[in-house]
């Protein structure tokens, strides 16, 4: 055993590790012989000074087996999966479960909280009063069965190391390194062992990369390395220069979503639910038309198939039978500031304000305000005129000045301009 001093300033100089070192890293952080400092130390050595290829397979293949290993295509060939690496008001994975699991293709997800300035998927269904994300294998195949649809979160039991690595760099500024991203989002992909996977990268503004080089480098990464283990699996590389939707904040984003599974809500969340359904079952040989996918959310199946899964999760009838959105109470609208084009939005800003608001954590023991929403209803590209409202924020008390500087990131230009394509790239690996 190497002490983590040593590795530590290996690492820290530019050095390389080897497998081993980096089981005993994954280790430490499992059994908690590293300290949080230590482990913190480590999350930004490696966010300076990167990962190799065969550092980043062993830091993958560690988290894998520090848990369990589900192997769910083992007793249901036909579930897939899918994952965003996370933005502001993405709430996909909620329209697109219950989509799928409508037409037939079933969809299990380990699902994560709110990292950095993105929302977790996790944190949005712990606002439904009684649910519950905690799922071991039986309960996921159960579920699987029943209703073609589960989402659990990491466990002390899959993926533990991601759990606690995951919280740490969301406390540490180290959530944007791709070798930490891969790692993370593939350890729990194998730890579940879907027989597909769709990945949702996200690129601009609000993404953890914003730049679109690194994020189809990221996109390349986890594709490839699964398609590489026999996993067939497609990357699109999505828009993030503005919030998906109108609404971002936990209560808010799943009462969009039950509308969008309701055959409403906003075209961008509708269109980019439809393109993940259409691929998922394409990659999974089964492939199911526009039109079908379509119907099932305008005849209300695929929102039944929500409700029905809500309730198996442990959601409360009650809630059920009549969602209710209880939102922050203290309102304030977010004017523009000048007449012109709406040219640019600071999503990234957005959701760090957001998380100041408390409808985030700073750290990871933090309760969440899952009340505190923003909506933002004027699109990149759209015509304004001074005043006119761009959205609005809920708080849970009135704070004029956070408001100001939510409105702040929205910049008003003097030209017209070409909004930004919702899907930019799809990157595909049949394995
Ligand atoms: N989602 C994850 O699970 N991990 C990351 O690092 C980013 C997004």
């Amino acid at each position: 055993m190497t002490l983590p001093y040593a590795l530590l300033e290996r690492k820290r100089s530019g050095g390389e590790l080897s497998p081993a070192e980096i089981g005993e890293i994954v280790q430490g952080a499992v059994d908690g012989s590293w300290s949080e400092g230590q482990l913190g130390a480590f999350l930004m050595a490696v966010a300076i000074r990167g990962l190799s290829e065969p550092e980043t397979s062993a830091l993958t293949r560690a988290m894998l087996d520090s848990g369990e290993r589900w192997r769910l295509a083992e007793d249901m060939p036909t579930v897939c999966d899918k994952h965003s690496t996370g933005g502001v008001g993405d709430k996909v994975s909620l329209t697109l479960g219950p989509l799928l699991a409508a037409c037939g293709q079933p969809i299990a997800m380990l699902v994560g909280r709110g990292l950095g300035h993105t929302g977790g998927t996790a944190d949005k269904l712990e606002s439904i009063p009684g649910f519950s994300l905690d799922l071991d294998r039986r309960k996921c195949l159960r579920l699987l069965s029943r209703c073609g649809l589960a989402m659990g979160i990491a466990t002390a039991a899959v993926a533990p190391a991601d759990r606690r690595l995951y919280a740490l760099r969301d406390a540490t500024a180290t959530i944007d390194s791709i070798p930490l991203i891969v790692a993370s989002i593939l350890s729990k992909k194998l730890a579940a062992g879907p027989a597909a996977v769709v990945f949702d990268v996200k690129v601009g503004e609000g993404a953890f990369l914003p730049d679109l080089d690194r994020a189809r480098e990221l996109a390349n990464r986890l594709a490839g390395t699964l398609a590489h283990l026999g996993i067939p699996a497609t990357a699109f590389l999505t828009d993030m220069n503005q919030p998906l939707g109108v609404w971002s904040g936990n209560a808010a984003e799943v009462l969009e979503a039950i509308e969008c599974l309701e055959g409403g809500g906003p075209a961008d969340l509708r269109e980019e639910t439809l393109v993940f359904a259409e691929e998922a079952c394409a990659l999974m040989g089964r492939p199911v038309s526009r039109p079908v996918l379509e119907r099932a959310l305008d005849d209300g199946s695929a929102r039944e198939r929500f409700f029905q899964w809500a309730e198996l999760q442990g959601a409360d009838p009650k809630w059920l039978a009549h969602p209710r959105l209880d939102l922050a109470p203290a309102e304030h609208s977010l004017p523009a500031a000048r007449s012109g084009w709406l040219a640019r939005v600071r999503t990234r800003e957005l959701g760090l304000l957001l998380v100041e608001a408390g409808g985030g954590r700073a750290r990871p023991a933090d309760p969440i305000d899952h009340g505190v929403a923003l909506a933002v209803r004027a699109r990149l590209g759209d015509r304004v005129a001074a005043g006119d409202e761009l959205g609005r924020i809920h708080l849970r008390s009135p704070d004029p000045a956070l408001a100001g500087r939510f409105a702040a990131c929205f910049e008003i230009g003097p030209e017209p301009l070409i909004p930004p394509a919702l899907v930019v790239e799809r990157i595909g690996f049949p394995g």
